[in-house]
């Protein structure tokens, strides 16, 4: 039997957040011996990047109905190719919102915002994330079909490669099945990067003492073709808005290069970006405990050294 797994893609290429359920449900495979089919709607991208992680097989699925993302349309073709117990989904906007439909259609146990590669399959024993992200919780589905969604950036990539195969998957779906019309697309911000796929985020906190002063970090964070983050309090307070607020009860986030800038380094903080391959700080307090975690530390004021770093950036970019 197949684990189905769902690759979510943008405008044709796959989203981290594909690559990284892939990885989950190899995991279970690897335990339960089952493979692992993909499936991919509205993809162009090549299948290769799939089977890296771990894809037995690709499903490619295009229709002029799925041109939108409908819930009831996308549950619905899931519902169709599944061919085992299991469907991982990754915990995105888009397929988080119709899991709980694809639980239903499939009646399957609904768990979400898995962490952690199960401990066991049978039964299937894995933590999640609960509590607003204040716990982490160990749960048990004793029997049955299952629908999980994997958090984001909490698992991480493991790259597994397979010799894979693709295959087009014919689906009985049409625009009736959607029961919503997208009458019209408006674009909020075409150049802002997604802080969960980012490979580079350049994050402020506390040190960097208001608001105004966030022009140096979205400097940096544009020159880099970075994303920007910032500490919770200063989500709370009001000097960047809350989707930027990473760690613990924020976003999990697990650039290639993480740059904290004026962040002390607690514990809750590091729990949502310690997933990062390469960190950076710059603080002028020898003694943060971020520097415990970080690969390079600059020890120094950020109101001069980001400004020296956007000049050096600058220069390497021959601009
Ligand atoms: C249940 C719970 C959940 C939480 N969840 C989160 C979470 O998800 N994310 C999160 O971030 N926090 C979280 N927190 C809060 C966390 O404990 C810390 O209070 C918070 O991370 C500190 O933010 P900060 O580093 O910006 O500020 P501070 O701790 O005030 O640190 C500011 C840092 O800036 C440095 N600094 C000062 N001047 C400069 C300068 N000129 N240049 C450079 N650096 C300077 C200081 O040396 C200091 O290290 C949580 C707390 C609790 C209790």
């Amino acid at each position: 039997m197949a684990i189905l797994v769902y690759a979510e893609s943008q405008e044709g290429h796959y989203k981290k957040a594909a690559f990284e359920a892939v990885s989950y449900a190899k995991s279970i495979a690897d335990k339960s011996g089952d493979t692992v089919t993909a499936v991919a709607i509205n993809a162009t991208e090549s299948s290769d990047s799939l089977y890296k992680y771990g894809a037995n097989k690709v499903l490619k699925v295009s229709s002029d109905a799925l041109k939108n993302f409908s819930p009831n349309s996308f549950a619905k073709v899931l519902a169709e190719l599944k061919d085992g117990e299991i469907i991982v989904l990754p915990a995105t906007n888009d397929a988080s919102s119709f899991a709980p439909l694809l639980a239903l259609k499939t009646n399957a146990t609904l768990v979400t915002n898995l962490t952690s590669a199960p401990s066991n399959v049978s039964p299937f024993t894995a933590e999640r994330r609960a509590f607003s992200g204040k716990g982490i919780e160990t749960i048990e589905v004793t029997e049955g079909a299952k629908v999980l969604t994997v958090l984001q950036n909490a698992f991480g990539l493991k790259e597994n490669p397979v010799s894979g195969t693709e295959e087009s998957a014919n689906v009985s779906v049409s625009d009736a099945d959607s029961k919503v019309k997208v009458v019209k697309v408006e674009q909020a911000s075409s150049d802002k990067i997604d802080l969960k796929e980012a490979e580079i985020v350049v994050s402020g906190g506390r040190g960097l003492k208001g608001p105004e002063n966030w022009g140096m970090i979205e400097e940096l964070a544009k020159l880099l073709g970075a994303a920007t983050a910032s500490s919770k309090p200063v989500a709370d307070i009001g000097w960047r808005p809350h989707s930027e607020h990473v760690g613990q009860t924020g976003k999990a986030i697990a650039p290639k290069l993480y740059i904290a800038i004026g962040i002390s380094g607690a514990i809750q903080h590091l729990a949502g970006v310690n997933g990062s391959k390469t960190i950076v700080v710059i603080n002028p307090d020898a003694e943060a405990p971020f520097f415990k975690s970080a690969d390079y530390g600059i020890v120094g004021d950020a109101f001069e050294v980001v400004p020296k770093l956007i000049e050096e950036v600058k220069k390497f970019k021959g601009a």
